[in-house]
């Protein structure tokens, strides 16, 4: 089998789907099921099906593009990632692998190979937890890890329901058919731009996973009282914010202190209200982001940051509400699927780095029913999710490369 990667095609298959966006070029904004998410969509689908395809997709708009096997009955081998993009977004996050996918899936069709098991290329819905709240909305629901109930409770920043939206955008089934079975797949493999400065900076074109880390997001509400900034005395505070920046101090030290490098914790927002320069802060809501690879320490990590807003708040005679919005474990990645990645790098002689993926992706929460693995390309200086994120077109076309030999390997 001799696989070639047809380059222009690829890339100008990128630029393509770049090009609906609700931002200008080179930001790329694509929220799910808005109507350039949907002409998005109507493309790719029509991409799918020019290359033999057979497309179907669920009730919430996972979209799977078949190559059937010698063998339909026998586990299926998975490909894919996502088209939806954050606001102000670059075009490679997430459509790498979507592109890249079904360019391997092409290179291995014209290479005249036959697969036992079918191959089908993936589209996930709203990766991104832009417009209801939830990341990787499409694979928690494939998956289970998301109750349909749970699902129909989810609103956008209009307060359209989720079951309201995706009929619209003609997606009317009934959630409960999401679920796939968990011998579906034999195994599913995501190709996905880092996201991080790892690759670039050791100058190694390919990264192997072995491990995905799990975020857990929570909010802390601190309740202080307000006042006019001149007339309370500095002892007759609480000040909300005060308070805010002990806490944020705490969760960063108790991130640096859990023992390992691969915990991080992230205070990424914080609201205060009122918001006026002459008035003392009242009330602060934090959002904090933590991750790690071992999910016992993630949590020791989440209940040591709770201990501590708490004893700040005590010390300081104000209130602190905490509230886990979500606490994933994280996975480990299939050890075969991490041997048929190696072996297709060595295959073509290609140096890679075995590594954890600091990001989540949809390829998480599958592995909750599948053995799944994920291969890397680096990205230029690690940016990602912002217009000048980047990956070098050698670097798109060896990933695809890579993945289309792994895939003929799972799949034979
Ligand atoms: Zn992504």
């Amino acid at each position: 089998m001799s696989l070639t990667i047809d380059r222009d095609r690829l890339l100008s298959e990128i630029d393509a789907l770049a090009s609906f966006s609700d931002a200008e070029a080179p930001a790329v904004t694509r929220i799910v099921f808005t109507p350039t998410d949907l002409r998005a969509r109507a493309w790719m689908k029509a991409r799918c099906e020019d290359a033999g395809l057979t497309v179907r997709q669920d009730a919430v708009g996972n979209t799977f593009a078949r190559w059937n096997g010698s063998n339909p009955a026998a586990p299926v081998v998975g490909t894919g990632s996502h088209i939806d993009a954050i606001p102000n977004a670059g075009k490679f996050d997430g459509v790498v692998g979507v592109l890249g996918g079904l360019e391997a899936v092409r290179a291995l069709r014209e290479s005249g190979f036959h697969p036992t098991h079918s191959i089908e290329l993936l589209i996930f819905t709203s990766e991104e937890p832009t417009r209801f709240g939830i990341g990787c909305l499409g694979s928690r629901l494939l998956s289970a890890s998301l109750s349909p109930e749970a699902a129909r409770k989810l609103t956008d920043n209009d307060g359209a329901t989720l079951d309201e939206v995706r009929r619209r955008a003609g997606f009317g089934s009934e959630l409960e058919q999401v679920k796939l079975h968990s011998g579906y797949y034999k195994a599913f493999v995501e190709l996905h731009i880092e996201q991080g400065p790892l690759l670039e900076r050791q100058q190694v074109p390919l990264g192997i996973v072995t491990n995905i880390a799990a975020p857990a997001s929570l909010r802390v509400l601190i309740e202080g009282s307000g006042g006019h900034a001149g007339g309370v005395l500095m002892p007759d505070r609480s000040d909300a914010l005060c308070a805010a920046a002990e806490m944020i101090l705490a969760i960063e030290e108790a991130a640096r202190t859990s023992g390992a490098v691969d915990t991080v914790a992230t205070v990424g927002i914080c609201d205060v209200f009122p918001g006026a320069v002459n008035s003392i802060p009242s009330r602060v809501r934090l959002s904090v982001d933590i991750r790690d690879t071992d999910l016992q320490r993630r949590d020791r990590v989440v209940q040591t940051i709770e201990t501590a807003c708490h004893s700040i708040a005590m010390e300081r005679g104000l209130s602190a509400k905490f509230e886990l919005l979500n606490a994933d474990a994280p996975a480990n990645c299939a050890p075969a699927i991490v041997e048929a990645l190696s072996q297709s790098c060595r295959k073509h002689n290609l140096e890679f780095l075995s590594m954890v993926s600091r990001a989540y992706h949809d390829s998480l929460f599958v592995a909750r029913v599948a053995p799944v693995g994920m291969l890397f390309i680096p990205c230029r200086n690690g940016y990602s999710h912002r217009p000048d994120e980047y990956a070098a077109p050698e670097d798109i076309v060896r990933g695809t490369l890579v993945l289309a030999e792994t895939l003929a390997a799972l799949a034979q």
